[in-house]
């Protein structure tokens, strides 16, 4: 192997530290401290795990947490009547709505309901708006997570090739318009791109995002490439003993590593920036409430 291991577990704690520490001067100098509510309807294991470790995190950098957890029957004006009540409420800074939502819900009317200052997970389509006219924005936690990393790793990005593969509104068109912004010459690949692995092999940056096991090769990585793999794919895996399964990346991480320069592993690279993001959001957030100046390095 030769590249470079970008370590997010070390990375997503560091921004931890940070927020911890801006935290504890906003409560100390200004008497504030930032909140976030998040909004679990009903009872799906993993987002039941995500909304725990949430929760744990936003405890530990000192905020307040406030959990709501509703019925799977939840009904959409009750749902709705909820998120007015968070926006409203001043010690609320940051709202999450644990997405997906049961079926009889309109994600994008419950998400667009939400108060777009308070939108930390940067759906709203105002802030999806402004992320693309290149406004102060809201901006989505997975991709702001691989920009923070990018920035660290490569210093300016300006001028270099980037591809995303996938583009999904959460990941992969977000993750573009934040590369777009740093001055990447942007391309963006999806399931009809024609010759993808000629199109990846010409990028000095490549982003997996695409939730297909291991389906980039080292053979489409560029030597001395970057690659930020944002797939979490969880996989049979016999060797560890039957029924055990393991996860991994949407990049086959032994044959990447050998041509990329630096490549994030899974677990332990974009999984764990993304909360620490969400909760660099709500510090953000709460700043731009309250007129402060917003945490420098914390934000794109
Ligand atoms: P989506 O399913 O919404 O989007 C996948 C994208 O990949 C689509 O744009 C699709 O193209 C493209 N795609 C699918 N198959 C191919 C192919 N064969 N070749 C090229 N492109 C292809 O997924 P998400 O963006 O939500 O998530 C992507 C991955 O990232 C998943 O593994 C997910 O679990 C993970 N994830 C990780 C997070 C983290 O915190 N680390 C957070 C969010 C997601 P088309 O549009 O043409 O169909």
């Amino acid at each position: 192997m030769t590249a470079q291991i970008i370590d997010g577990k070390a990375f997503a704690a560091t921004v931890r530290r940070q927020v911890a520490d801006q935290v504890a001067r906003l409560k100390s100098d200004h008497g504030i401290t930032p909140g976030l509510a998040v909004v679990l309807v009903g009872e799906d294991p993993a987002s039941q795990v995500y909304v725990r470790s949430k929760g744990k995190m936003t405890v530990e950098v000192g905020m307040n947490s406030y959990e709501h957890k509703l019925d799977a029957d939840t009904s959409e004006a009750d749902l709705l009547a909820l998120i007015d009540r968070l926006n409203a409420d001043p010690a609320v800074h940051g709202i999450l709505v644990q997405l997906p939502l049961p079926g009889h819900l309109d994600e994008a009317l419950v998400i667009n309901a939400i108060d777009p200052a308070k939108d930390v997970d940067g759906f709203h389509i105002s802030n999806v708006g402004l992320l693309a006219t290149g406004q102060k924005a809201m901006v989505p936690c997975t991709p702001l997570g691989c920009l923070m990393m990018l920035r660290d790793h490569l210093g300016s990005l300006s001028g270099l090739d980037a591809v995303v593969v996938g583009r999904s509104n959460i990941v992969g068109k977000p993750m573009a318009q934040l590369l777009l912004r740093d001055s990447c010459t942007v391309t963006i690949a999806h399931s009809r791109t024609r010759d993808i692995q000629e199109v990846t092999r010409r990028a000095d940056i490549v982003i997996a995002a695409v939730g297909r096991p291991e389906m980039i090769t080292g053979d489409w990585i560029r030597p001395g490439a970057t690659v930020i793999d944002v797939g979490i794919n969880r996989i049979d895996a016999p060797e560890k003993g039957e029924g055990k399964t393991r996860l991994v990346g949407d990049c086959q991480f032994d044959s990447c590593a050998e041509v990329a320069g630096a490549i994030t592993p899974v677990p332990g690279g974009v999984g764990p920036m993304t909360i620490a993001c969400l909760l660099a959001n709500t510090l953000t957030a709460c700043c731009r409430a309250n007129g402060l100046k917003e945490p420098e390095g914390l934000t794109a």
